[in-house]
């Protein structure tokens, strides 16, 4: 059955700071996030979406809380989030030669798609799959390359 919530706008509610799914994730305070054609494909309920779910899948923002695997952000650095998160690392996907595995059968999900995404506050994202904002790029610049920025 098909929730009666999607294909409405977006709204505003009061929800807790969240929870990381594990060692490799950030919580990031939510700077900037956009507006993708994929954000009205899952409101169309089309992405395999259960509500409720946060969207955006393009967000960046400033590190408040790491994980005890993450090595390669520390606090108040400058993320931009990676959209597919927690990859098992062991899969034949996983195991190729190419370097972003966002076809991993056992993903925990992808932000703002099957995870709750960039429009809030806070967000949280996967260590592994965030990329480092250089200094001289403003959050507004940047933010919708999470979807095609990071693939390039
Ligand atoms: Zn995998
Ligand atoms: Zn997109």
């Amino acid at each position: 059955m098909i929730s009666q919530w999607f294909n409405k706008s977006y709204k505003i509610h009061e929800i807790p700071t969240p929870e990381s799914r594990g060692p490799h994730d950030i919580l990031l305070k939510v700077a900037v996030n956009s507006l993708c054609h994929t954000d009205g494909v899952v409101s169309a309920s089309i992405m395999g979406t259960k509500l409720p779910c946060i969207g955006s899948h393009e967000g960046a923002g400033t590190v408040v809380r790491l994980g005890s695997s993450v090595t390669a952000f520390k606090t108040g650095d400058r993320p931009l989030a990676g959209l597919p998160q927690n990859r098992c690392d062991h899969c034949p996907d996983c195991l190729r030669d190419e370097k972003y595995q966002q076809y991993c059968p056992n993903l925990a999900g992808q932000v703002g798609i099957t995870l709750d995404g960039a429009f809030a506050e806070h967000m949280i994202v996967d260590g592994c799959e965030s990329s480092r904002i250089p200094d001289e790029v403003s959050f507004e610049k940047v933010a919708p390359l999470a979807c095609a920025g990071c693939t390039v």
